[in-house]
């Protein structure tokens, strides 16, 4: 049996974004807001050694992990002790993309096609990015910080491939609302045009991805009005053609959420 294991580098974030109630809160733990120190981190990756069930480790929960002021060095570390996955199984980063420059990228990507574990190992990059246009962005994430997170992910995409890395594999995720369900095609568009000028297998997906492959993932909107935002989200499903007939509006798995 495999292990989900989250290790919440920190749980501040630098944006708000209108669904996340972790950006309308000053704590989340019942604690002010914090970063994880360096001594819990090695601590934490040295108590897997001996662990019978794989782990799939990732350095999230609540908050942005990259704005870790040390995130680059904790993610080295642990894939330097990682040798032979004898901690980890799998590792798997999910990010707003605001603060994800060339080097941290071309870290990534050496972490993710670098030998000593098994291939697989990074499984993929998560960016949260729902929106297409700049206005749109600002509303939905609270933060006028579209263009800055567009230039980050398409930087990411074109070194993955000048530097020969199959891996990690991303999902470009858009959680549908009634504040950008109208610019979802234009965000599918201009994403499977960018993967597919690069070679890129890419898969349109409804609920959370299942294959090795970079994915544009449409999330539905968890919230109070919950039938609502499901049938929003099939809707908008439906209109880009990526749900097969008969699927009714809550697409997710019951499992899925
Ligand atoms: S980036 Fe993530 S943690 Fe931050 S507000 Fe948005 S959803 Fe919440």
């Amino acid at each position: 049996m495999a292990i989900n294991l989250n290790l919440e580098l920190t749980d501040h974030c630098n944006i708000r974004c209108r669904m996340c109630s972790q950006s309308l809160r000053d704590e989340a733990h019942g604690a002010p807001h914090r970063f994880m120190d360096w001594d819990t981190w090695r601590r934490c990756l040295a108590g897997l050694r001996g662990v019978d069930d794989d782990v799939h480790l990732c350095p999230h929960w609540l908050g942005e992990p990259t704005i870790h002021p040390d995130f680059d060095r904790f993610v080295e570390y642990a894939f330097a002790i990682n040798q032979g996955n004898q901690l980890f199984r799998e590792f798997k980063l999910h990010t707003n993309a605001v603060v994800f420059g060339e080097e941290r990228a071309r870290l990534l990507i050496r972490l993710a096609n670098a030998p000593g574990s098994a291939a697989d190992t990074f499984r993929f990059v998560h960016f949260s990015l729902d929106a297409h246009s700049q206005a749109v962005y600002a509303d939905v994430k609270g933060a006028d910080r579209g263009p800055q997170v567009r230039r980050n992910v398409e930087r990411f995409l074109r070194l993955r491939e000048e530097l020969g890395g199959r891996r990690p594999h991303v999902t470009l995720a858009f959680v549908v609302q009634p504040g950008n369900a109208h610019e979802a095609r234009a965000f599918r568009d201009h994403w499977a045009d960018l993967l597919g000028s690069l070679g890129r297998e890419v898969e349109q997906s409804w609920d959370w991805p299942a294959r090795e492959v970079d994915t544009i993932y449409f999330r539905p909107l968890n919230a109070h009005n919950q039938a609502e935002m499901d049938a929003l989200h099939a809707g908008v499903c439906r209109e880009l053609g990526i749900v097969p007939p008969g699927k009714g509006n809550r697409l997710r798995a019951d499992e899925s959420f």
